[in-house]
């Protein structure tokens, strides 16, 4: 199974709007997919329409209880795809799991074992803790969302930090199949300035496929469903289509039949 975590420690930039279609799609191409919820905030859970009071088992029971996989997944009502969805417990799993011993590794031991999935795709929350960092830690790949705004590109150098530091101290494996530049706006000439100062930043490592502003892609979550379930045809939904078949191309080649 590849490990795909997606992550930006800004809120609100598009990581859950990202993991909720990008899965979609990959399991409408007939991928096996797994989408784990590593926010306690469970937007994932309730964006793929898991209600709060559904949620039987979650990634709290993964990380903090060492539960397995199969017994933590539930199937969704998108063919092909499954979530762990989180739940408000899971805000104090950093506190408890602070004087673990691999601390760091619950994510990455509870996937080892994993199989009847093709990938997963880990949904972090906005922060730097020790739920990301278990994330980063569990994943071969690493997609970054990035907001073309003012201090995108700020942001952006904190979290390449820190993936430096994780390449050194716990995954040298972990790699970044891309950033993708999302809410884009034609309209807005800032919008375009900071795209093109990102593209001449970091180069190949931002995907072709940008993500607009699209108010499907808003609304869809509200009827817990994936905007590419939604409305298929919107704008949203075929930028998300078009990311997903690039990401395909940049995954690892060896992976792919596993
Ligand atoms: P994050 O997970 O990084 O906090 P979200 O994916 O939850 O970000 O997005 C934040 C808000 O912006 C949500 O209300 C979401 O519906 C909305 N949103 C995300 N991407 C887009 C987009 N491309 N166009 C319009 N709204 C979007
Ligand atoms: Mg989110």
């Amino acid at each position: 199974m590849i490990r795909v975590a997606i992550a930006n420690q800004k809120g609100g930039v598009g990581k859950t709007t990202t993991a909720i279609n990008i899965a979609t799609a990959m399991a409408a191409t007939g991928w096996k997919v797994l989408l784990i919820d590593l926010d306690p905030q469970g937007n994932a859970s309730t964006g793929i329409g898991i209600a709060a009071n559904e949620r039987d088992r979650s990634s709290y029971d993964l990380l903090v209880d060492q539960a397995s996989v199969v017994d933590c997944l539930q199937p969704t009502r998108i063919p092909n795809l499954d979530i762990i969805p989180a739940t408000v417990d899971l805000s104090g799993a950093e506190i408890e799991l602070v004087s673990v011993e691999n601390r760091t590794d619950r994510l990455r031991d509870a996937l080892s074992g994993a199989s009847g999935h093709d990938i997963c795709f880990i949904d972090c929350p906005p922060s730097l803790g020790l739920l990301t960092l278990n994330a980063l830690c569990a994943a071969d790949t690493l997609l970054v969302p990035l907001q073309c705004e003012f201090f995108a590109l700020e942001g952006l150098s904190q979290l390449l930090q820190t993936v430096e530091r994780v390449q050194q101290r716990f995954n040298p494996d972990l790699g970044i199949v891309g950033i993708a530049l999302t809410m884009f706006d034609r309209r807005n000439r800032l919008t375009d300035q900071v795209a093109d100062d990102v593209r001449s930043c970091l180069g190949g490592l931002v995907f072709e496929s940008v993500i607009p502003r699209n108010v499907r892609l808003s609304e869809a979550p509200s009827h817990g469903l994936p905007a590419l379930v939604y409305d298929h045809s919107c704008a949203g939904s075929r930028a998300y289509m078009a990311l997903a078949r690039e990401l395909i191309t940049r995954l690892p080649e060896k992976r792919k039949a596993a």
